[in-house]
């Protein structure tokens, strides 16, 4: 493709859009349990009118566009506030948690170069902590060491962090509450730990940092996670999920000034402006920030309250109704409204299929250590209104899976070739062979997803996780291919 000759016009060009879009799923209907967070139609034309009037402006410089300042300060304290801070607490609005997360690992490492001398700074997460962990330590080239958790409630296992620390080892990480299984760390130990070794110590809130202060008002039992917990150095929270902003909202947060100082970069060294930036992007649209500041003032508490009280009442109804469907168990009893299920008698990845085909997308979460594969439903604002059909459909769907044949057929050749495998061997032409081998055997053929997908994820669930790495790169890597001379 190339730039078209002449320009499109209006019509013609939207039309092309909604077309591309024709495919996506509809996640307005309410069925869609990960990856969007529907403010519902209201709200969500008081973040468009927002976004877009502060889409050109450039929150790189706040002296020259004083108001990014004002809005920037407005939301950090909103969630700092939210979130058991003071007027000691400094943060910054960034594009999203893995932004937030990587600002505080590099925090935390010039910190410790700093305060400490320490060259080659670890990391000690629970294994159920995000990936953006992980990614930050690829990219800030630092040693993350991952700790088992307890297997009977995946929550942190302090004693197991705690053998872990070394004379390197600069931060420790708590989850509040971890994506996957939608539960609280034990944050106030973790803070104890933090405070006897000295070390820094960042709770992901992420996605539980908005909605827990409100489970907690209508009589959840919450646990403590925010800066009241002594010890808490930093806290991440998004925007973009229970608070509903448009995408491109998160917040980091810390104790204080002397710890955020280390966040920023500055360079003067090169003949154009001077950047100095508190985040990882330079020139960025104020949209992301101004529709923020508009949503939180648009529900206010009172209605994030009533969103809260709904999500917490579609989540103990969905709680009780997948205990009681015969073959399904919950993997933890959930802290907020992130619930993760299983099988021991049926496949998982036939119930995501069959629910897929009655137009409900639920997310298969591979195992990993102690958490067997499972379904994950992150529960919106339109959940108690669909939890019955959401409920009897999961129960049809059951009965279903276990009238079909073991996802991918027998895969007792691969578990074979897997042993002998080499992982430090593997060079690009011998992962291109297994991923033609593994796309033929699952029946993916280019760009085209099958309907079905439970072979696919049966095959990942059975590679080492560096395996579905490095095979998953290979084929996101041929997946975005550009076609300069084709249409
Ligand atoms: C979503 C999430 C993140 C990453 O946030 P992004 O906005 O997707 O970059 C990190 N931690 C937790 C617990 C999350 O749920």
């Amino acid at each position: 493709m190339k730039i078209p000759a002449k320009g499109l016009g209006r019509d013609e060009l939207f039309e092309k859009l909604a077309a591309f879009r024709a495919h996506d799923m509809p996640w307005r209907d309410g069925r869609t349990f990960a990856y969007v967070y529907d403010p519902g139609p209201e709200a969500e034309s008081v973040i468009h009118r927002a976004y877009t009037m502060y889409l050109g402006e450039n929150a790189l410089d706040p002296t020259v566009f004083p108001s990014t300042l004002v809005l920037e300060n407005d939301v950090v304290s909103i969630a700092a506030a939210h979130l058991g801070g003071d007027d000691e607490v400094a943060g910054s609005f960034t594009s999203g948690g893995t932004e937030s997360i990587l600002l505080a690992v590099k925090t935390a490492r010039d910190h410790a170069r700093e305060a400490r001398g320490i060259r080659e700074p670890e990391l000690i997460v629970p294994e159920t902590a995000h990936a953006a962990f992980h990614k930050a330590a690829h990219y800030l080239d630092m040693k993350l060491v991952s700790v088992p958790v307890d297997p009977a409630t995946f929550k942190a296992d302090v004693t197991a962090m705690r053998e872990a620390i070394g004379p390197n080892t600069i931060l420790l990480v708590g989850s509040a509450v971890s994506y996957a299984h939608g539960v609280v760390d034990p944050i106030r130990e973790l803070g104890a730990l933090a405070l006897e070794k000295d070390l820094l110590l960042h709770v992901d809130a992420c996605i539980g940092g908005f909605l827990l202060p409100y489970f907690r008002r209508l009589g959840a039992p919450v646990p403590d996670f925010d800066f009241q917990v002594p010890g808490v150095t930093s806290i991440s929270m998004d925007f973009h999920k229970y608070a509903f902003a448009a995408k491109g909202a998160s917040v980091l947060l810390h104790k204080n000034k002397d710890l955020r100082r280390h966040q920023f970069y500055a360079c003067a060294s090169w003949s154009g402006y001077t950047v100095i930036n508190s985040t990882v992007q330079s020139t960025k649209s104020a949209g992301p920030l101004a529709a923020c500041w508009a949503v939180l003032h648009h529900f206010g508490d009172e209605g994030y309250l009533e969103l809260a009280r709904s999500m917490l009442a579609a989540t103990r109804k969905i709680v009780d109704g997948i205990g009681a469907i015969p073959g399904l168990r919950l993997l933890a009893r959930p802290e907020m409204n992130l619930v993760a299920f299983t099988s021991d008698e049926v496949s998982v990845f036939h119930v995501i299929d069959e629910m897929k085909a009655r137009g409900w997308f639920v997310q298969p979460q591979l195992g990993f250590g102690s958490s067997k594969e499972n379904i994950h439903l992150s529960l919106n604002r339109r959940a108690l209104d669909l939890a019955d059909d959401l409920l009897r459909d999961l129960g049809e769907c059951v009965v279903i899976a276990r009238k079909l044949p073991p996802p991918g057929g027998d895969l007792s050749a691969l578990r074979g070739a897997l042993a002998s495998l080499d992982l430090e061997k593997l060079d690009p032409p011998m992962l291109g062979h297994i991923l033609r081998e593994a796309m033929a055997a699952t029946g993916i053929a280019g760009a085209s997803l099958p309907d079905r997908m439970a072979a696919v994820s049966e095959v990942l669930n059975h590679l080492p996780p560096p395996l579905r790495e490095r095979l998953l790169v290979e084929y996101m890597n041929g997946l975005f291919q550009s076609r300069v001379d084709g249409a």
